[in-house]
């Protein structure tokens, strides 16, 4: 148990919560791993939110996307557990969900939300000169991710 995140299971929108870090303070605070929880409660957390002094990686990178997540999703049902307790990894249901960690993995409205990119040759462009997502060699999985790419461009220009 590395990689944990809070989910918000009506936006389909998640975020890193800070590895093991996480895991190990939250569930003392009442926030337990793989389940429901409520962000009264992470906001409450007091070691979690005070690491040692040497958590630059968590204050700097982690606790700002975090912040602002609690900030959208408070009021909406959130959960907090490992990427494959939300979202099937053995599917293609997870292109519906969007990453706002620091460092999101690439998705397709990852593409058309967060970067406001409309055509797949943009997408293609940025990948090129960024990243490549784990899916990307994978062509039913790059068909999978232009189709949903493409339709949310299209519900976003209406
Ligand atoms: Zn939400």
């Amino acid at each position: 148990m590395n990689d944990v995140y809070f989910a918000c299971m009506q936006c389909l929108v998640y975020v890193d919560a800070g590895y093991r870090w996480a895991a190990f303070t939250l569930p003392d605070a009442g926030v337990q791993l793989e389940s429901q929880i409520k962000a009264d409660a992470v906001d409450a957390a007091h070691e979690y939110w005070n690491p040692p002094d040497d958590s630059n990686w968590l204050r700097d990178g982690i606790f700002p996307a975090v912040r602002k997540f609690l900030k959208s999703h408070g009021e909406h049902e959130l959960f907090f557990g490992e990427h494959e307790s939300f979202a099937n990894p053995d599917s293609t249901d997870w292109f519906d969900w969007l990453e706002v960690s620091e460092d999101p993995n690439p998705s397709p409205r990852f593409f058309a939300e967060t970067l406001g990119l409309v055509t797949w040759s943009s997408v293609r462009d940025w990948v090129k000169a960024n990243r490549f997502p784990w899916w990307w060699s994978l062509p039913e999985y790059q068909d999978s991710a232009r189709t949903r790419f493409e339709a949310i461009v299209r519900r976003r220009s209406q």
